[in-house]
């Protein structure tokens, strides 16, 4: 089975899409995280420019690590942040014939600013924090790898950031027309505390 969590930046899909695998012992792949590592090539260089201006990478790009990870992968899978437009689900239906459950991070939009703001993570492991909501309970440690190295996102600025929240509606929004016409659609309320939304994740992928 593939699990696809789709919402707008900073309503929790990586956070969630990290517990909610280690819960289930699957896989995860956030497209992101892969995209943000590629800095060293000239290709590399130009992802990383269209990334910190906000705009969605080439689907050919990611259509194709997507596939290479999922064709190494033996287990059922989290995409944390794919298909992000129709081209993508295209794409995803027509490689890749997995049962498909698409979960809709539900929020009110006011609250992704604070939320992006605080964001910071571990560069070590990739653990998520956030300096309002959920710090490391030691300052300057990380809980899960006691790394003392975090980073803030490049595009978690307020620029970046409008151009990411209008992509995801032109974008992204049909994905969830999409998978809601199919009957293959289901909602969290993704306001809520993480423990919360994660309790009620693992409840919706036993049904
Ligand atoms: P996304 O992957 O959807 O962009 P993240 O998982 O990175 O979102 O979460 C965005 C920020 O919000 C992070 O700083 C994270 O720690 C924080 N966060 C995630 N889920 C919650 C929650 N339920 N309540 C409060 N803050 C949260
Ligand atoms: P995220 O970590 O999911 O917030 O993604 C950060 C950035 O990576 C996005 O703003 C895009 O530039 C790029 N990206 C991630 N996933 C995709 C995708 N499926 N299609 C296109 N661009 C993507």
């Amino acid at each position: 089975m593939i699990i696809i969590f789709i919402g707008p930046p900073g309503s929790g899909k990586g956070t969630q899409a990290a517990l909610v695998a280690d819960k289930l012992k699957i896989a995860q792949l956030s497209t992101g995280e892969v995209l943000r590592k590629k800095t060293e090539s000239s290709e590399g260089k130009k992802l990383q420019e269209m990334m910190a201006q906000g705009k969605l990478v080439p689907s050919e790009t990611v259509n194709q690590l997507v596939l290479e990870a999922l064709n190494n992968n033996k287990f059922d899978c989290i995409l944390d942040g794919y298909p992000r437009n129709l081209e993508q689900v295209e794409f995803l239906a027509a490689n890749y014939k997995d049962k498909i459950t698409a979960i809709y991070f539900d929020i009110d939009q006011k609250l992704l600013t604070q939320r992006i703001s605080g964001r910071f993570s571990c560069k070590k492991c990739a653990k998520i924090y956030n300096k309002y909501f959920n710090d490391t309970k030691i300052e300057g440690v990380c809980d899960y790898c006691k790394s003392n190295d975090f980073v803030f996102r490049g595009d978690d600025n307020e620029k970046a950031v409008i151009k990411r929240l209008e992509e995801y509606e032109k974008e992204t929004r049909p994905v969830i027309e999409y998978y809601k016409a199919l009957g293959s659609l289901k909602s969290i309320d993704a306001s809520k505390e993480a423990n919360k939304i994660t309790e009620e994740l693992l409840l919706l992928l036993k049904k």
